[in-house]
């Protein structure tokens, strides 16, 4: 460890040199309270900027252990810290001056959901934090500015270090206010299984969002109120009693007209698998976090899916137990799709009808008659929605604005009507008697085989150059491979998708061996970055900053998607 005059001495000797003369200043250096590490230094000014880090220990941080010795809180407080730190960084980048991305200082923008990211760590045993961001060190042109860059080090990061990760610079009762939500949200994430319940929406809750690309909270929305017969309450261990709309396991159908809400619900119904931040309005809505999106996804490959419980016989003879495709149709991709989420251990599949497969979903009475079931190679969700609740445990909440035939299968039939729940169960019962289902004998299909063994992608493996980028929110590219993941919905960062970049590396190297199959895989991946951290995955000689952990679902959405996977 080298004293924070070291650093000026290196950065005196270098100004005014050639840029890569900045690699001298790598190193770990002590501030007063804090190190400063250079993890990695960017070869030009207009190179991704380099990687430093921040390290405190707990003692001198300061936070009382009853903010993160429990899971759930200290993952709430990194995520607070990060925003925090991320709100004072705001005011001094770009505060120091060059050319390229010289004087950036930037740190993870996290959104409304609160994730693991590599960018904020406190240690569970410790307390002590770890802070990773990215500086862009100052240039003229080609050349060196280490004045500029001195200011950042000894004045500008300081005061942000300073105002926003030392407990006593900051506001006490926010911060506890920040851990007790989350603690809270675990409560009713654990009620749901005591109370047999998919889902919670807590009466109060604002679940439409500003806009199609934004996470906030639409200003002057209907709150939510959950309707008399669904109401739940329970006693939270902060907020004390709660009351809202508990959707109970097995087959759940929301209709109503057009605009009226339908769709707005399901989608907070899927991020509610994650946590979320005081403020946003979907602080109480909680689904089972195993629960995933199904939806139709034309174009996707599939390697080697068991979908015969809902295709077989196709036209073309093609093996429907092991099926491959490069560009799947709607219906196989919607099939493959619940197929591997079966397989990735969900009980709750979320269903909008507007972005399913017609075909998939239903077929009516008039089709039956006219085109044969012997000509018909797909068995439609319908015929096993209650097959897989009964068999295997699976709940289906669906949204449905047009088709009446999901009432002769759900338990509970909810209306949207002006952005308010109305359970209509009996009344809508009632009606389709009237409309009875035709009487056929479909037979129950045996589960699907997950045994699927992976082999390791040769070039994955053998290239030790890997380029490894994500598109934003919508894809991974290895080298020139991209895995499209834009219709796996629940990724809610694209800070999940650079995890799964690595994550697909690491398994290349270390778990795909033929042997061993997908879930196998995808559970050491877990189990690996549940005890050892993100560091373990990236084995690199740091932890990059821009990390968050996705789920195990898209761990295997991921996998599922790319081409090259040796299935
Ligand atoms: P549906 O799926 O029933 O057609 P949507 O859920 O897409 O309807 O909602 C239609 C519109 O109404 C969207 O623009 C949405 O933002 C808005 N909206 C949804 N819920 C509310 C609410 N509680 N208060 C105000 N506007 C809402
Ligand atoms: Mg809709």
């Amino acid at each position: 460890m080298q004293s924070q005059n070291e650093l000026r001495n290196i950065l005196q000797r270098i100004d005014h040199r050639g840029y890569p003369a900045y690699k001298d200043t790598r190193g770990a250096y002590e501030f007063p309270g804090y190190v400063f590490s250079i993890d990695h230094v960017q070869g030009d000014p207009f190179a991704a900027p380099s990687k430093v880090s921040i390290h405190i220990r707990g003692k001198a941080a300061g936070f009382p252990e009853n903010l993160w010795k429990e899971k759930c809180r200290r993952v709430a407080l990194q995520d607070y810290l990060l925003r925090q730190f991320g709100k004072s960084l705001e005011k001094v980048s770009f505060q120091a001056k060059g050319s390229g991305k010289s004087g950036l200082m930037a740190v993870s923008r996290p959104g409304q959901e609160v994730l693991e990211r590599s960018a904020c760590e406190l240690d569970p045993k410790t307390g002590d934090i770890v802070l990773r961001m990215e500086i862009g060190f100052p240039a003229n042109g080609r050349s060196i500015n280490a004045g500029e860059l001195e200011k950042i080090c000894f004045k500008f990061l300081p005061e942000s270090v300073r105002k926003a990760l030392f407990y006593k610079a900051l506001n006490a009762q926010e911060v506890e206010a920040v851990c007790d939500l989350s603690e809270d949200q675990q409560y009713i994430r654990k009620q749901l299984r005591e109370l047999g319940l998919a889902a919670f929406v807590a009466n109060g809750s604002i679940l439409p969002r500003e806009s199609g690309i934004s996470g906030r909270p639409m200003k002057n929305a209907v709150a939510f109120t959950a309707p008399k017969s669904l109401e739940v309450t329970m006693e939270l261990p902060h907020h004390g009693s709660i009351t809202g709309m508990g959707i109970k396991k097995g087959i759940t159908l929301i209709v109503g007209g057009g605009y009226h809400g339908k769709s707005t619900l399901l989608k907070a119904l899927e991020t509610g698998v994650y946590n979320h931040i005081p403020g946003d309005g979907r602080e109480y809505v909680i689904t089972d976090d195993t629960a995933m999106k199904i939806r139709a996804e034309d174009g996707r490959s599939i390697r080697n899916v068991d979908i015969s419980m809902f295709i077989h016989d196709l036209p073309n003879g093609k093996d429907t137990v092991s099926f491959y495709t490069e560009d799947a149709s709607g219906s196989t991709s919607q099939a493959a799709n619940v197929v591997e989420s079966m397989e990735a251990g969900t009980k709750v599949f979320l269903i909008d009808e507007d972005t399913s497969a017609t075909n998939f979903m239903i077929r009516d009475e008039l089709m039956q008659r006219v085109v044969h079931r012997d000509a018909e190679p797909i068995v439609p969700f319908i015929d096993r929605v209650e097959e897989l609740y009964r068999k295997q445990g699976i709940s289906t909440i669906l949204v449905a604005g047009s088709s009446g035939s999901y009432f002769h299968k759900a338990d509970c039939i909810i209306q949207m009507n002006r952005y308010e729940p109305v359970e209509i169960t009996e009344f809508a019962k009632e009606q389709a008697k009237q409309f009875p289902l035709p009487e056929q004998k479909i037979e129950e299909a045996d589960a699907p085989d997950f045994a699927r063994r992976v082999k390791p992608d040769k070039m994955i493996k053998e290239d030790n150059r890997l380029k490894i980028k994500t598109m934003g929110r919508d894809g991974i590219s290895i080298n020139r491979e991209t895995i499209d993941v834009r219709y796996v919905e629940q990724l809610v960062d694209s800070e999940q998708l650079a995890s799964l970049g690595y994550l697909l590396k690491y398994a290349n190297q270390h778990l795909f061996d033929g042997r061993k199959t997908l879930q196998e895989v995808t559970e050491s991946l877990y189990e690996i970055m549940e005890e050892k951290g993100m560091a373990a995955i990236c084995e690199g000689s740091y932890l990059p900053c821009g990390l968050a952990k996705p789920r195990k679902q898209e761990i295997f959405a991921c996998m599922n998607r790319y081409r090259r996977l040796g299935l």
